[in-house]
């Protein structure tokens, strides 16, 4: 907390079946509702980006789980509570599938909540199909949340409880703790903070390696109508992996905008005039939860999460752009399908594929087969770090499905 006084300092993703509750969760969590976007556009920077972050307090008196809230007053006794850590929710805007959404947030999630709904059947293929990416894309600490146990008895929430046992033994979720909770009515959502802040940790970052930010989102903040001196540049939200950002700093985003004469993507150059957290407007930013920047950029440019999938760094440190990308594979033996699983055939040479990395969801064409080896040609440049995790997916009956990742090489 010292450290990052009231800067959110960790990711935390949400996963699980349509339907299963998380929009409501985040909403306990965080008392806003993540889907209402026009409420958001009106108040600017820090709301904007600021609107599924929660705030955790822990009462000293009280014993765990009883002391966790999301409000300075302990829930419990009523006396006031200690903030623990400012977390963000990764909730990756756009409007593809729920799975899609889901791989483009993973680059920057450093735990997750697997909601699992207690009234359906265990699991269900979303459910399933996100365990697997999480635990494909080394998302290691994971909270399985049994939800909605509202709607059942004591007794059919302790044999779902088992079902869920069942179902995540042997994965990543295997020693995750499993909270059962109410997100509409609030029930045991102590616990659930309490169980986050256990088993989520806080990652150790560089703050002297070169800046990168991977981007999830970007707007424009001006009202319609507002006059022409007080516009302000583009704003674009996302995670700093590593790195400082101050305010003053040129900074280059990449691969950048289309020239249309030229046909490439040109880098662009910059300078960040304005830094928001949830705690408000700030000079500095750290690598951990969600930041906004303020640029100088046109904010016409900046519209509708138009730079999803860009990354940021100082002037001349980022990888070049590149449309070829080098991985070592490891497919799945299946993919999840909707009644039944899929057996994944080996890739082909000439195959369409859908990667994501990064933040950025980019078609290719596999240009290259050698064993484990693969090479795409994409479909539009991006910035590619070398070591990085990419997510492969396939296009298996009329959806795209997870088949495997990859490692750039
Ligand atoms: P998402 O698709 O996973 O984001 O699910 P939502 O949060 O949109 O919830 C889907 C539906 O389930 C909504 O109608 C919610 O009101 C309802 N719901 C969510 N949590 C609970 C819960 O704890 N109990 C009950 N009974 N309903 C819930
Ligand atoms: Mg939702």
């Amino acid at each position: 907390i010292k450290k990052y006084g009231y800067q959110p300092c960790v990711n935390i993703g949400t996963a699980g079946h349509v339907d299963h509750g998380k929009t409501t969760l985040i909403q306990a969590l965080t008392g806003s509702w993540t889907s209402v976007h026009s409420q958001e556009l009106k108040r600017g920077i820090t709301i904007r980006v600021g609107y599924s972050d929660a705030a955790f307090y822990k009462c000293k008196k009280c014993e765990e789980p009883l002391g966790y809230s999301t409000t300075p007053k302990c829930n419990n006794c009523g006396k006031e509570s200690e903030l623990s850590r400012v977390v963000s929710f990764v909730d990756s805007p756009g409007h593809e599938s729920l799975m899609a959404n889901m791989l483009s947030g993973s680059a920057l999630m450093d735990g997750a909540l697997l909601l699992v709904a207690a009234n359906e059947k265990v699991p269900k293929p979303q459910t399933k199909e996100h365990l697997l990416a999480l635990q494909t894309l080394g998302i290691q600490q994971i909270v399985v949340v049994q939800n909605k146990v509202d709607l059942l008895s004591y007794k059919e929430a302790l044999v779902n409880y088992q079902e869920i046992t069942k179902f995540v033994k042997g994965s990543h979720g295997a020693k995750a703790p499993i909270i059962p909770i109410s997100a509409q009515s609030g029930l045991n959502i102590d616990a659930l903070i309490g169980a986050i802040e256990s088993s989520i940790k806080t990652p150790e970052r560089d703050e002297k390696a070169d800046t990168v930010m991977h981007v999830l989102r970007s707007f424009d903040v001006n009202k319609p109508g507002i006059k022409l001196k007080d516009i302000k540049g583009g704003v674009i939200g996302g995670s700093l992996t590593q790195g400082v950002f101050n305010v003053g700093d040129e900074i280059e985003i990449k691969p950048g905008i289309l020239n249309e004469k030229k046909k490439t993507y040109e880098p662009l150059l910059t300078e960040i005039t304005s830094l928001g957290t949830a705690a408000g407007i700030v000079e500095s930013v750290k690598p951990g939860g969600l930041v906004a920047i303020g640029t100088k950029l046109d904010p016409a440019m900046t519209r509708s999460d138009s730079f999803i999938g860009s990354v940021i760094g100082k002037p001349g440190t980022l990888p070049e752009n590149s449309t070829l990308l080098k991985l070592e594979v490891n497919l799945f033996d299946s993919a999840v399908g909707v009644t039944e699983d899929i057996k994944v055939l080996p890739i082909k040479s000439g195959e369409l594929l859908r990667l994501n990395i990064g933040t950025a969801p980019i078609l290719g064409k596999v240009t290259k087969v050698k064993s484990k080896n693969i090479e795409i040609e994409l479909r539009r440049p991006a910035c590619i770090f070398e070591g990085g995790n990419v997510a492969i997916s396939r296009r298996i009956a009329e959806r795209w499905r997870l088949i495997g990742a990859g490692i750039v090489g």
